[in-house]
């Protein structure tokens, strides 16, 4: 275990965290081009392992203008006389869109100009390689798939379709039955410290693979197996199977909409523990139930979110199946929102490089998404004078404002930070499509009360952790695809999804080399959701890769270790894709009384045009999916465009 860290790892890892403060992580890569490494050949972040996501480098500069010190030390910003039609804080999937809708009204000519703080574009949509034998094995960094709790707007599959995804054809290029025609099923792994002892052990509730189409709460097989291992008091199992097996209305006496509204004041953990009287040891096992979806766990989730979930013990309570008010929009179920998936090897990376190759097409060669899978991006072409859209990439935008009144400016002044050194464009228009909390201090002339609900909207913080494994024999001998570890630094681990397409295969066999998607939701249970967020948000700027990098390794060694699994030996690569400010921050009843009771909602207030700016970016919706980016960059376009056209007509 111990010596487990590579040389090769020390560098891309602990190496990077070190040097943070001063390099960014693309300058390790060009030294050949210290003020534009973007021009490097060698210059390619899909590659870069070790702590990647808000990677060192990223937001340093940000958090210097929030703590007020920017402007103690940055100079005058240097002007590049540079113009655009439109520049776009944020090269996300918000920011992105955001150009290719405007060049749709405004003429592939119009001049508009991306500004990332990153040293990739795609936001949260982020591909990871990794170099295993001959091939490459890709992983997402962020953005899973293309899926939403509700349908995708007219707009938003309008751009999937003319990006040339055709969703549908999604089964044609994953191999579903794979894992489970080897005999590997999801298990739940119990820690020694949460539970006493190292355990994994069948997951008598996830289908037995998703082809059974037989819910495997009716499998009195994996039943047994899982009351037989379960290291669990007896008194904690027999409540464990009555939560899944006891169909008891819990507020007998109540209307359907009466029970509604109960549940939708009182947290799943509560409802458990009060209404039906779990064994403190069941609510540890559910605890990071919803981690992957809202970032904390059963005590801020509400029992009536949790019920649309499908999470036990709403059997017998006969609620009425239509959503209830103050409902979580990710906990109505939606037959035809659940049918539109697509998952590509690096998640919705893809859409975001895509999108790049509709705007600058000598960045990334081909003509379909089933090529580009494999396609390697030319970043050098990324900001080019040429081309009539730039992607300006290690940018960190620091001021927008008006060039006099608001009201009647002709233009937006825009000033960045790059690589140490200050600078000013300008622009006709500009679209904020970066996270709402950074808003208010880029923007100082924007309304008060404007300002308060663009810092309200704090987003959740995540780690998707991806390891590359030389074989994944040891999944293979322990019969497992996918571990819940509810009392783990991690709390899930699962092999990657098993997607081929155009020139890209799926590892098929288990002694091919592999990559295991980890997952973490950094919380502090207890607290209210916004306040957990901010806990987990700290944590994440302040924990070393070195330090996450041996939880992997310790973690992985005690849950497959009986499989065989060594870390020094089958671990050949750890990306740590860490986002402090991670998914938008949606409402949530137990907290958020206008949720509940109706009103104006914070994210109405933030996304209001000013002058020529125009917000965008999913926390323009309070909804954390690529959808909610893609419709409110064409809002933002809108108002825009809209403004553009009544003062032509003028
Ligand atoms: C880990 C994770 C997994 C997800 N999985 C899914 C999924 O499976 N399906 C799905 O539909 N949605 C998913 N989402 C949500 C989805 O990724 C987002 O809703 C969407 O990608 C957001 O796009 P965006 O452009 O609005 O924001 P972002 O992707 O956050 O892009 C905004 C960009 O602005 C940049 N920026 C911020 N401040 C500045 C500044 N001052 N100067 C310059 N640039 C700045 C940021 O660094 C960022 O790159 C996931 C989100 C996360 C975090």
């Amino acid at each position: 275990m111990g010596c487990g860290i590579t040389r090769r790892d020390f560098l891309n890892g602990a190496a990077l965290t070190l040097g943070a403060a001063v390099v960014p992580s693309s300058l390790f890569l060009a030294c050949e081009h210290p003020t534009a490494p973007e021009q490097s050949s060698g210059y390619y972040p899909p590659r870069l392992t070790g702590l990647r996501g808000s990677h060192p480098g990223s937001f340093e500069t940000a958090h210097s203008l929030r703590d007020g010190t920017f402007w103690q030390h940055a100079g005058t910003p240097a002007d590049t006389g540079e113009t655009y039609d439109l520049v776009i804080v944020g090269a996300g999937i918000s920011g992105l869109s955001a150009a290719h809708f405007y060049r749709s009204f405004a003429g592939p000519q119009a001049r508009v100009l991306i500004l990332e703080n990153h040293d990739d574009f795609g936001g949260h949509a982020k591909r990871n390689e990794f170099p295993a034998g001959g091939r490459t094995l890709l992983g997402f960094g962020g953005t899973y798939s293309i899926e939403s709790p509700a349908p995708y707007s007219a707009v938003a599959k309008g751009l999937i379709e003319e990006l040339g995804i055709d969703v549908a054809s999604y089964p044609q290029y994953v191999s579903k039955d794979l894992y489970f025609s080897l005999g590997l099923t999801p298990k739940i792994f119990f820690d020694q410290e949460t539970f006493g002892t190292d355990k994994l052990v069948v997951d008598p509730t996830s289908l037995g693979g998703a082809e059974t189409g037989d819910r495997a709460s009716q499998s009195p097989e994996r039943w047994q197996q899982f009351l037989a291992e379960a290291p669990l008091p007896a008194a904690a199992k027999r409540t464990y199977y009555r939560l899944y097996h006891d169909n008891k209305d819990y507020l007998p006496g109540l209307s359907s909409e009466e029970k509604k509204a109960r549940l939708a004041r009182i947290s799943y953990a509560k409802f458990l523990i009060s209404l039906v009287g779990v064994h403190q040891e069941v609510v540890k096992v559910l605890q990071a139930g919803p981690h992957p979806l809202f970032g904390v766990g059963i005590d801020a989730v509400s029992a009536q979110d949790a019920w649309g979930l499908g999470f036990p013990g709403f059997g017998g309570m006969h609620l009425d199946p239509a959503p209830g008010k103050g409902m979580n929009r990710d906990a109505i179920p939606n037959k035809e929102a659940e049918s539109y998936f697509f998952h590509f090897p690096d998640g919705n990376a893809t859409i975001a490089r895509l999108l790049v190759r509709k705007l600058i097409r000598e960045a990334i060669p081909g003509d379909s998404p089933a090529d580009l899978v494999t396609a390697r991006a030319n970043y050098a072409k990324l900001d080019d004078d040429r081309s009539p859209v730039r992607i300006r990439l290690n940018s960190t935008v620091v001021e927008v404002k008006h060039d006099g009144d608001p009201s009647a400016a002709k233009q937006v002044d825009i000033s960045y930070a790059r690589f140490g050194k200050t600078y000013r464009i300008r622009a006709t228009h500009c679209i904020l499509a970066c996270w709402h909390v950074v808003i208010p201090y880029l923007c100082q002339e924007l309304p008060g009360k404007q300002k308060q609900a663009l810092y309200s909207a704090a987003k959740v913080p995540l780690l998707y952790t991806n390891v590359a494994i030389r074989n994944w024999e040891a999944f293979e001998k322990l019969g497992v695809s996918s571990i819940y570890a509810p009392g783990c630094y991690h709390t899930e681990a699962t092999l990657d999804v098993p997607v081929s397409i155009g020139r890209y295969q799926c590892s098929r066999q288990p002694d091919e080399p592999m990559v295991v998607h980890m997952m973490k939701s950094p919380c502090k249970p207890g607290l209210p959701a916004r306040d957990q967020h901010r806990a987990g948000r700290i944590e994440l700027f302040s924990t070393s890769f070195e330090t996450i990098e041996r939880s992997i390794r310790d973690q992985l060694a005690r849950m497959l270790g009986p499989g065989g699994f060594d870390p020094s030996r089958d671990i050949t690569g750890i990306t740590v894709n860490r986002w402090p400010h991670g998914y938008t921050y949606e409402y949530n009843s137990l907290f958020d009384d206008f949720w509940l009771e109706g009103g104006e909602t914070p994210c109405e207030i933030a996304r209001q045009p000013f002058g020529r700016i125009a917000i965008a970016n999913a926390d323009a919706g309070a909804y954390a999916y690529t959808d909610g980016a893609i419709d409110q960059a064409w809002r933002a376009v809108g108002e825009i465009t809209n403004r553009l056209a009544s003062s032509q007509a003028l």
